[in-house]
């Protein structure tokens, strides 16, 4: 980083500029003068930094204010087609696509199949995903301002590096790189729990909240973490294996070769387990199928999510007893399952949290869409256009002392 006088000088102005188009995403359409008083920037600056924002075409200028008795005032807003964003969600057996505008609503959507599990026959895919979602939408590739990616497992999202995939068997596999030799616009991946953290904190329940956490129930059970502000990754981008930590000692074989794990409980395979073991349930291949015989009253199925709920909420408890957060989304395909799994899961919580802090935390149980992956892999995209240059410009963390 530039340290000079200079540097400095652009560091601010980029910054400033991040500030006042953050207020406009999270406020508007909100007045000039309104964006002044809350941003403690100069009016003078904010005529300035809007200005360059309307002639770039990042906001627009609606009228909708409430007038005080003179002209109603000209209100900021963002500009919903000032750009477009793909996100690609890869799963076990293809690609999901979207492609959206600047406030993350989808204009097309797109589902294919893999014809190969290489990284370079999935980057091949993908990039063919990126040509269909352009033509079908009729945007040119030119006002694509990037390509996200969610993928499962362990991801290097400042390598752009899928360093293990358990459903495609890659390790250390320069997915990112690959595709964007074939597209030539930024690409930009991350895990895919990650993914519905940013979709989360830019547009959804998120908004505003520096402490929250996300936890998926689906083929798996993820995390995501926001803390203090930012999306918390770990180290090299393995924090987060919430579906990993042990839960019975002794337990279920689990698929990372571990025993005990909360996902043989609480995973699709695990669930899948238990209706197996079940003389008196009828053979069920899916965890949707699952849910469809609890709901419809099957006293067994309704039982082994009663058993998933306890064992999540042991597990959530723990969360809230480490990063005390303020509030915990739960999403993925298993939130079908409802009062079956989550009466008992806040059972488990309300008993097992230190007292002290369970009032801290609100738990919300997010519905879910079959394309939040995608539109979470949008917004990774849309995260970097919203970065403030700060993020970018902090050289790394200075050294934790040890305790
Ligand atoms: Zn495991």
């Amino acid at each position: 980083m530039s340290r000079s006088p200079l540097g400095s000088r652009h560091l601010i102005r980029d910054l400033n500029r991040s500030i006042v188009l953050n207020m406009i995403k999270e406020h508007g359409p909100i007045g000039r003068a309104q964006v002044a008083r809350r941003s403690g920037l100069s009016p003078a600056s904010i005529t300035k930094i809007t200005g360059d924002l309307l002639a770039e075409g990042g906001i627009l200028e609606t009228d909708t204010g409430e007038s005080s008795g003179g002209r109603r005032p000209i209100l900021l807003e963002i500009n919903p087609t000032g750009g477009y964003v793909i996100g690609l969600k890869v799963t076990e057996y293809g690609v999901i696509g979207v492609l959206t505008d600047m406030t993350a609503d989808v204009l097309e959507k797109q589902k294919d199949s893999l014809e190969g599990t290489s990284p370079e026959a999935v980057a091949a895919c993908l990039a063919s995903q990126v040509d269909s979602l352009c033509h079908a939408a009729g945007i040119p590739r030119e006002d694509v301002l990037g390509v996200g990616v969610g993928l499962s497992g362990l991801v290097n999202a400042s390598q752009c590096l899928s360093r293990q995939n358990p459903f495609l068997g890659w390790r250390d596999a320069p997915i990112g790189g690959l595709l964007q030799s074939h597209v030539h616009v930024p690409v930009y991946i991350d895990n895919d729990v990650n993914t519905l953290t940013f979709a989360e904190r830019l547009f959804g329940h998120g908004r505003g909240v520096d402490d929250f956490i996300v936890v998926t129930i689906g083929r798996g059970v993820g995390l995501g973490m926001v803390l203090d502000g930012q999306v918390y990754s770990g180290a090299h981008g393995g924090a987060g294996e919430f579906g990993h930590t042990i839960v019975q000692e002794d337990g279920l074989l689990c698929d990372c070769g571990k025993y005990g794990c909360l996902e043989t409980y609480v995973g699709e395979s695990g669930l899948l387990r238990a209706a197996a073991e079940c003389d008196d349930l009828p053979a069920v291949r899916s965890m949707d199928e699952l849910i469809d015989l609890g709901l419809a009253g099957n006293k067994s199925a309704m039982a082994i999510f009663a058993t998933a709920g306890d064992m999540l909420g042991r597990g959530i408890s723990n969360l809230i007893n480490i990063l005390n957060p303020s509030l915990i989304l739960i999403s993925g395909e298993g939130v079908r399952a409802e009062e079956m799994l989550f009466d008992p899961m806040h059972a488990a919580v309300e008993k097992h949290t230190m007292p002290v802090l369970f009032p801290d935390t609100e738990i919300l149980v997010d519905p879910w869409g079959d394309d939040a992956w995608a539109i979470g892999a949008a917004c990774l995209v849309l995260g970097e256009v919203f970065r403030s240059p700060v993020q970018n410009a902090v050289p790394s963390a200075v050294p934790q002392m040890s305790g």
